[in-house]
């Protein structure tokens, strides 16, 4: 702590740690201080096999060495210039997006929340100054999580995002996943878009049933409804492919990512197909820091390197690995109600709340999440290795067999 940092705690009063945080986290009794790969370190020097990765953001493991390089390389050479001038390394991100997806233009902003909203935005822009016909609604599913600005936690399905916060902006519906009957009900004239996960993550690791994503992809081209998928945390090669609507051969009209884009930079991104570029011409949107040279070095390196390095693949491969392992290891076990999910964005369900078995892990060094009271997320990086995931596994499977039988 620097004698500034120690004077002002002093002056304050302050003891604990954090004293001086509003209190928007629970947090776990761990510093963490240091992070290679797979592993991170706290403060007292214990070494933690890490499952978090930051929510699925450190998707390369923790100080990358491209992406440091490239970093450290655009620190000597300029940080932050305003959009109003071109940002070579933007316009070669951008590139880097568009070449690898079905998309024709990206905006940049700083976080999951930002680029949802920018996603809102642009559906509604689109229909009512391009297209002139007023559509405003925006459909959502129950369970889903778009982020906490007020019009993305308005989007965002689970209540307990949006307790005290009223009154919230107008013009979202929200149905049911996989209920066809009340998504033929929802999606009318006045609906602008439909927004979802191919996998609601938060919301328990549900991933999306293909049969049900096709009929709404055709609904939605049926009745004038934009498609925009939210690939903030089932992007960059997180559930076997770059993003996983490739796992379903649907091209959405608009879709956001952020998480792992940068990877543990903060930056997010939202990309449109050709039709919505002219929604947002000069003036009706933008975003300071969105986009900064520093910011666009770490997608231009993470992207590169998930491209060149074949990571979704590896991705696909090590997910398999894991479930089948957690499969054979833990799920024959009551306790385990389910093992689920796409690459390695995984989720183990139990049949009492995982609070419990988080804090007995990183007991034994090694950090996982939770997606709800009951499930279990697991959330390796990409470059995850066989022998750390039968180290995560062994854990795993010690906590939870010992448990209902
Ligand atoms: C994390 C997340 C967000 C919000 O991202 P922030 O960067 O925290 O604003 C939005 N959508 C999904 C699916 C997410 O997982």
């Amino acid at each position: 702590m620097s004698e500034a940092v120690k004077k002002a705690s002093a002056q304050n009063g302050l003891t604990a740690a954090g004293d001086a945080l509003l209190p928007t986290y629970a947090r776990y009794p761990i510093s963490l201080v240091k992070g290679e790969g797979s592993w991170v370190w706290d403060d007292q020097g214990n070494k933690y096999l890490d499952f978090v990765s930051g929510i699925a953001v450190t998707n390369l493991g923790h100080a990358p060495k491209r992406v440091k390089e490239a970093l450290v390389k655009q620190l000597d050479e300029l940080w932050h210039v305003s959009n109003l001038f071109h940002i070579p390394n933007q316009e070669e991100a951008a590139r880097l997006i568009t070449a690898n997806s079905g998309a024709d233009a990206v905006f940049f902003c700083n976080s999951g929340a930002e680029a949802n909203e920018a996603a809102i935005k642009l559906a509604r822009r689109y229909q009512q100054s391009v297209l002139g016909n007023g559509r405003y609604e925006i459909v959502t599913f129950a369970q889903s999580f778009h982020g906490r600005t007020l019009a993305t936690l308005t989007a965002t399905g689970q209540q307990k995002v949006k307790d005290g916060f009223a009154p919230l902006p107008e013009g979202f519906t929200y149905i049911p996943l996989h209920d066809l009957a009340a998504l033929d009900a929802a999606v009318t004239d006045k609906t602008a878009a439909v927004m979802l996960e191919l996998v609601q993550a938060e919301g328990g690791v549900f991933p999306v049933d293909p049969a049900y994503l096709h009929r709404l992809v055709k609904l939605c081209r049926e009745r004038g409804a934009l498609l925009i998928i939210d690939e903030v945390q089932t992007g960059m090669g997180r559930t076997g492919k770059l993003f996983a609507h490739e796992h379903y051969g649907v091209e959405p009209d608009i879709f956001t990512m952020a998480k792992g884009l940068g990877s543990g930079f903060p930056v997010g991104a939202m990309a449109a197909k050709e039709q919505l570029r002219s929604a947002f011409g000069p003036g009706s949107h933008g975003s300071t820091f969105g986009g900064t040279p520093i910011a666009t070095a770490a997608v231009k390196a993470t992207i590169e390197t998930i491209v060149e390095e074949n990571l979704p693949e590896r991705a696909a491969n090590q997910g398999e690995y894991l479930k089948s392992q957690l499969r054979s290891k833990v799920a024959h076990n009551d306790f385990v109600k389910d093992v689920r999910g796409l690459g390695l964005l995984i989720g183990i369900e139990c049949a009492e709340p995982v609070a419990p078995i988080i804090e007995e892990a990183q007991q034994k060094g090694l950090l996982v999440l939770s997606a709800g009271p009951n499930v279990l997320r697991l959330l390796p990086n990409l470059l995850v290795s066989k022998e750390e995931i039968d180290q995560a596994v062994t854990i795993l499977a010690e906590l939870l067999n010992k448990r209902l039988k």
